[in-house]
């Protein structure tokens, strides 16, 4: 165990300015804190914090971080406080250690690869500073190293799968490399002991056969490259037992045919030199084909940068060459630590100040080389963690999110059906309403009921494509349901005015001229406006009296065409924008109208005097100063009527005659109020401009029966 003083000597040597006061304060906390806990080794237990904080001396990593690694296990595992905390080593440091505690707190429960990687995401979210991460990272290496000690081999098993799953990757994407390897190999021990002890055995015998093979290709390697005058140091090493083994499993190759088990690493000056070095290695050696990488052109996705090359080298062993400088090979190795170590270095004032986000900072330097964006997004990067949120279901599963997301969205991305069921969410065991946005590591329960049918107002707070398409799919569904009783009504009525009865079986015998598949989508067209009852009537009974009034059946795919196919009649417009006639004061050819831009949903076009345009008067930014273009064929628009009629016997038809005799057809007919003397009501009629619409006015205001007559707004 790492004594007090040897720990502040480490911290010490490489910044001098490290705070020896509070360094000795946590030490003395921790140890009196763990008091006589003890663990699966039987060594106290506070010699595995200071275990941890001895680990990141390595990394030189600051003072804040070694502490909270001395920290870390208070919280969780003794009666220390977070206000005690605070006071000894102020917020800063309580912030850090509550992160690695929440971190040790979510457990994953599901082994398989997919949750593997949104626990990693998980992690790497929580992680804001990434401090917290590389503490969590040393007290897991720790753990690794003292695994041997824990008695049940299914919990070892367990922790040495997880550390592979998670930890191994994680110190990998943020570039630490050897603690990816030692976490690797000291997992590979206990999840298949066999294999590496069969991989030790044969490196053993190769070496023996072979004594000192290694040495001998430096020395020669030294030689061909000094012989141009170039100054380098070589190292040599067998690959580590694990790297071989995921080469054999990847490969499907079996130890014998595995030849480049040695690898060879040359530190050079500068970058031209890598490429210097390269080039006497191809002149005198052979190259192994498709093996040569430049990481240093394109570095990986976490800053690793170094040339590799295979080539049958000295004695015809087949060797790996890596090449790269010392300064690349110290963030090779050690990733963001190194970076952050190197960047120390350099004389600052403002040190002590945005520390964590000059690590964020640090970060995004080394990413800024990955070359593919997919990757850059799927590793490491930790603010692109932020616009994500990862929960738990019950059963341990987690879920990953946009941000903002809420339990309806939880909801419908673990079912549809149990999205569309619930009535209620449990957030950490408590019932919360089901608008609440979800954090980080959250646990979520849903409460269904058969009863429930998804909400429409779910639509205002759900943040993912899933829910609010299955939330529009119902309402849409609910919608033509009334339009399908709407239709049924007014074609029972239109039957009945022309002395007919209404039977579905009429109606199923048209539906070719109608083109519509179903006597329900005959219901529903005409509830929706498409066709009017009359045309259906007429469709039904093509010798009826009424001959002149009766329009000519326009097939639904013709309406749809002409909805969708005819120039817009209006000018100003950006070619292929979508436009919208607003439902508030249904503008007319004729009126003189402005649009507003409404974001995914195109031009609105409100009439000039619409009291709806108040909303939008403080965004200028959003009028488009729009025409009617004359030119295009006439098309047909709703012209919606406010009328106060008196209630008498024939008061209804007389109004409908009125119009139709006047080319309008009613798509639409609603009571407003009724009281015993008068009906108020509002009509939509289908009419081809404001002229048009003005005629029906007159003529209606001229009927006998008719009270008031008025264009609707809003
Ligand atoms: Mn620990």
């Amino acid at each position: 165990m790492i004594r007090q003083y040897e720990l502040v000597e480490r911290v010490k040597a490489y910044d001098p300015d490290a705070c020896e006061t509070t360094l000795n304060r946590a030490y003395v906390y921790a140890t009196q804190k763990h008091g006589s806990q003890k663990r699966a080794s039987g060594d106290p237990y506070f010699s595995h914090p200071i275990e941890v904080a001895g680990i990141l001396t390595n990394y030189k990593l600051d003072c804040d971080t070694i502490i909270t690694a001395l920290l870390h296990d208070t919280i969780e595992d003794t009666d220390a406080t977070p206000e005690e905390i605070t006071k000894l080593f102020g917020s800063n440091i309580m912030k850090l250690v509550d992160g690695v505690t929440k971190l040790t707190q979510i457990e994953l429960k599901s082994a398989d690869s997919k949750q593997a990687e949104n626990f990693r995401k998980l992690l790497l979210a929580m992680s804001e500073d990434i401090r917290v991460l590389l503490v969590k990272l040393a007290d897991r290496l720790h753990n690794m190293r003292t695994l041997h000690y824990i008695s049940k081999p299914e919990k070892r098993v367990r922790i040495a799968a997880e550390t592979l799953e998670i930890y191994a990757p994680l110190a990998e994407r943020i570039g630490m490399h050897d603690i990816k390897e030692e976490l690797e190999d000291l997992a590979f021990q206990h999840i298949n002991p066999e294999a590496r002890e069969s991989i030790l055995a044969r490196l053993e015998f190769l070496r023996e056969k072979d004594d000192n093979v290694v040495n001998r290709i430096v020395n020669e390697l030294k030689d061909v490259i000094s012989r141009q005058g170039l100054k380098v140091d070589i190292y040599g090493r067998e690959k580590r037992p694990y790297s071989i083994w995921q080469k054999m499993q990847r490969k499907n190759i079996t130890f014998g045919e595995l030849s480049d088990i040695m690898a060879f690493r040359v530190l050079v000056e500068d970058m031209p030199q890598c490429y210097e070095v390269l080039g006497y290695m191809h002149a005198n050696y052979k190259v192994v084909p498709g093996r040569f990488k430049d990481y240093i052109s394109t570095p990986k996705p976490n800053g690793y940068r170094s040339i590799h090359t295979t080539v049958l080298g000295p004695e015809n062993h087949r060797i790996e060459v890596q090449i790269r400088t010392r300064h690349m090979h110290e963030v090779n190795e050690n990733g963001v630590a190194a970076h952050w170590a190197y960047k120390q270095d350099k004389p600052s004032g403002e040190q002590k100040e945005g520390v964590q986000y000059r690590w964020l900072r640090d970060l995004l330097d080394i990413l800024e080389h990955a070359s593919e964006p997919e990757e850059f997004l799927e590793h490491t990067k930790l603010a692109m963690f932020q616009d994500q949120v990862f929960c738990f279901s019950p059963k341990g599963d987690v879920i990953a999110l946009p941000a903002r997301a809420t339990p309806v969205d939880f909801a419908y991305m673990i079912h549809t059906h149990i999205g569309d069921t619930c009535v209620g969410a449990k957030v950490n065991g408590a019932m919360v309403p089901l608008r609440t946005v979800l954090n980080n590591g959250d646990q979520i329960e849903i409460v269904t009921s058969k009863a429930q049918t998804p909400n429409p107002t779910w639509e205002r707070f759900v943040v993912t494509g899933k829910a609010r398409a299955r939330i529009r799919r119902f309402i849409r569904q609910q919608q033509e349901d009334q339009y399908k009783d709407l239709g049924k009504a007014i074609l029972q009525k239109a039957f009945r005015q022309e002395g007919y009865d209404y039977s579905d079986k009429a109606i199923d015998g048209v539906l070719k001229i109608f083109k519509l598949p179903s006597v329900d989508a005959v219901l529903t067209s005409v509830g929706a406006g498409h066709h009017t009852g009359r045309e259906v009537v007429h469709a039904v009974f093509p010798g009826s009296k009424d001959k002149e009034t009766a329009r000519k059946v326009v097939p639904i795919d013709k309406i749809r065409e002409r909805k969708h196919d005819h120039a817009i009649p209006i000018k100003g417009l950006i070619p292929g924008m979508a436009v919208h006639y607003a439902g508030c004061c249904h503008p007319l050819p004729g009126d003189r109208i402005v649009g507003i831009v409404t974001t995914g949903k195109g031009v609105t076009i409100h009439t000039i005097d619409c009291d709806t345009l108040e909303t939008f008067a403080e965004q200028p930014e959003r009028w488009l100063d729009v025409g009617w273009d004359n030119d295009g064929e006439p098309e047909h628009f709703i012209g919606r009527l406010s009328l106060t009629v008196g209630h008498e016997q024939g008061a209804l038809s007389s109004i409908t005659s009125v119009i139709a005799k006047n080319h309008g057809n009613i798509t639409n007919l609603r009571f407003t109020n009724r009281t015993t003397d008068f009906f108020e009501m509002l009509i939509d009629v289908d009419v081809v401009d404001v002229k048009h619409l003005t005629n029906i006015i007159a003529a209606l205001r001229a009927t006998p029966v008719v009270n008031t007559v008025e264009r609707a707004r809003g």
